[in-house]
């Protein structure tokens, strides 16, 4: 519970000469020096994020170096600052449409997921970079050479958005388990 101010009130005497206070702050400052260091020496050291984190998003690329992307303009629809931009065309491959331009505006992508929430083929994923750096505007817009990375770099997130789309598998494999 927040203690009542009362504006009236007067200041103690040990609180009118703050050398107390301070002391209780420098001790309290002195203390931490002792803790266990939980920060790290970036950029020399290097955080490897869990599966569950949301870095920039990538598009998925197949073994044969072609995009999992079928160009259905779902993700750019979500978007909430309109940050993603595909043109779609026509393919001989099986997917039939496939995006020939595909742009992501990295001065207006907020990380919020969506784009990888509602592809029917998690073709765009949420990737574990997060030390992104541009030189100049035009720089900060990803195309899809910048954006396509191969699935097998991506295996800990697709594992872990298979899991959260299929909560039932998990709950299964509990279950046989205790059995
Ligand atoms: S993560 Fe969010 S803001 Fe960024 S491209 Fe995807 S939908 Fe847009
Ligand atoms: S990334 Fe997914 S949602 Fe976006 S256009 Fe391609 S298939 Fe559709």
């Amino acid at each position: 519970m927040n203690k009542k101010i009362d504006i009236n009130e007067r200041l103690k005497f040990s609180e009118q000469i703050y050398l107390p206070e301070i002391m209780k702050g420098m001790w309290y400052t002195l203390k931490q020096m002792f803790q266990p260091v939980f920060t790290m020496r970036y950029p020399e050291e290097r955080w490897t994020p869990p599966s569950i984190f949301r870095g920039r998003p990538v598009l998925v690329a197949r073994e044969d170096g072609t995009e999992r992307c079928v160009a259905c303009g779902l993700c750019s629809r979500v978007c909430p600052p309109l940050a993603i931009y595909v043109q779609a065309d026509e393919t001989e491959r099986a997917q039939e449409r496939y995006p020939s331009i595909f742009e992501i505006d990295m001065l207006r992508c907020i990380f919020c997921g969506y784009c990888e929430e509602v592809c029917p083929e998690e073709a765009i994923v949420m990737s574990k970079e997060y030390d992104i750096v541009f030189e100049n505007r035009d720089s900060a817009i990803f195309n899809k050479e910048k954006l396509m990375t191969p699935a097998s770099a991506l295996t800990d997130r697709l594992t872990f958005l298979h899991q959260y789309k299929n909560p039932e598998e998990i709950t299964k494999a509990a279950t046989d388990l205790k059995n």
